[in-house]
């Protein structure tokens, strides 16, 4: 037997009506914020992700999918994340100078080469959405408001909102002095892809998972502590736009989110009760990335939310019941004629947006009742050579056993 690649799931009917809830939530939300769907190719050259993403993150270093196209010879990848294509595609196809803000979002699969466990997989779902053309607090507190609003709207109250802000090209130098000097002082026990990102990329060491290094991390200057006047000022709007807007949060400069292209705003959803990979949704703004993919200087914000660990959470706060739907009408028939008769019945209610089911496997009429009552049929209909010959049946409630004849030709539910 081949199974399927460790990481990925099967979705199975039981469970993509909850899938379709949340994504169609997800997308309702958006549109009623303004964004716009977008959707990208699935790979994309190498390159990209290595300028976009960042050649110190974990994502570039050892999580990409990675494979040689057979007949061009080049270094392409998996999309481990949204934002990078998104970007490309905007400057591929000259939307850098449409009316701004220009709002986008996506729902797609990802994937990444890590370690499979709780909220953890190697192809994971996500729900993105990016916002590109402003530099307004407003703006990044709208894109917190979307997150904000999809999460309540699937009945999620366990959940936080963390903000930080890490600064920008004037005021990150200082930082990075300050933060080299803290973990230079104790090189010897960061792990080694720490001690070599300590001169490249510094900030990357404070969201470093091994033990050592977190431990260093938690003690390390905070960039809050660090912000130019105008960042502090920013972050300041950022602040009150959320209060004004009555979505709760806290400062957390522990947040410094893992991709290399954030500066100032950036943040993250955490739901506590779900595990080890508790943040649901992580974000914040980017305003070199499309610069440094090669548009125009075109400021973003945006963020990620994972829909597996959006569903765990809603597992763990009991908000995951989305019911299957059930048929109306289950028509049982006596007899190859009958099910033929059925068979017309039943298309003729599908027609009319009726989800209606009849026998199609030739079970025994017992067996048949047995059946509907399994998938939760509203009503049956009992079709026998006495029913085909006067037209009428026995339509029967299922709930209270109440019975009404009804006129085969004039069936509506
Ligand atoms: P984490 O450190 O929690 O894995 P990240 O910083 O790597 O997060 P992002 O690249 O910001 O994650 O992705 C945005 C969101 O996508 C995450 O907050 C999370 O909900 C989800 N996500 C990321 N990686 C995975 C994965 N391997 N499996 C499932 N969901 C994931
Ligand atoms: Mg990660």
């Amino acid at each position: 037997m081949i199974r399927k690649i460790k990481g990925t799931m099967d979705i199975l009917p039981e469970q993509t009506p909850l899938f379709r809830y949340v994504e169609g939530i997800m997308r309702e939300e958006a549109e009623r914020y303004g964004f716009g769907e977008i959707r990208t190719p699935m790979f994309e050259n190498t390159e990209l992700f290595v300028r976009g993403v960042g050649d110190t993150t974990d994502v570039v270093q050892k999580e990409m999918y990675t494979f040689v196209d057979r007949e061009e010879d080049r270094s392409i990848s998996l999309r481990p994340e949204g934002t990078a294509p998104v970007v490309r595609a905007i400057i591929e196809n000259g939307r850098c100078s449409d009316p701004m803000p220009m709002k986008l979002y996506y729902i797609i699969s990802c994937f990444r080469h890590e370690k499979p466990q709780a909220g953890r997989s190697r192809e994971f779902f996500q729900f993105g959405t990016e916002m590109f053309g402003t530099e307004s607090p407003t703006a990044d507190a709208t894109v917190i408001a979307l997150a904000h609003a999809v999460l309540t709207r699937l009945g999620l109250k366990n959940i936080t909102l963390h903000i930080n802000s890490i600064g920008c090209k004037e005021c990150r130098p200082a930082y990075r002095e300050a933060l080299v000097s803290h973990f230079a002082a104790e090189q010897e026990r960061l792990c080694p892809t720490c001690r070599d990102r300590l001169g490249r990329n510094p900030l990357r060491l404070l969201d470093c998972k091994n033990p050592d290094c977190h431990e260093i991390a938690v003690r390390a200057p905070r960039t809050v502590d660090h912000l130019c006047p105008s960042c502090e000022e920013k972050f300041a709007a950022v602040k009150a736009s959320l209060d004004e807007m009555g979505i709760p949060y806290v400062v957390d400069p522990a947040i410094v989110r893992g991709l290399d292209y954030y500066n100032n705003t950036v943040f993250e959803f955490i739901a506590e009760g779900i595990g080890a990979q508790s943040t649901v949704c992580g974000g914040g703004r980017y305003d070199s990335l499309v610069s440094s993919l090669g548009g125009p200087a075109l400021p973003g914000i945006g963020f990620g939310m994972g829909l597996t660990r959006v569903l765990l959470a809603m597992k763990e706060e009991g908000v995951d019941t989305v019911s299957v739907s059930k048929p109306r009408l289950y028509v049982a028939a006596l007899g190859a004629q009958a099910q033929i008769k059925a068979l017309g019945i039943v298309e003729r209610l599908r027609r009319e947006g009726t989800y209606a089911e009849c026998d199609l496997v030739g079970r025994s009429l017992k067996a048949q009742m047995k059946y509907a009552d399994k998938i939760g049929a509203e009503y049956t209909l009992l079709l026998g050579d006495n029913e085909l010959q006067t037209g009428r049946a026995m339509l029967r409630c299922m709930a209270d056993g109440t019975q009404r004849e009804v006129e085969l030709a004039h069936l509506t539910l």
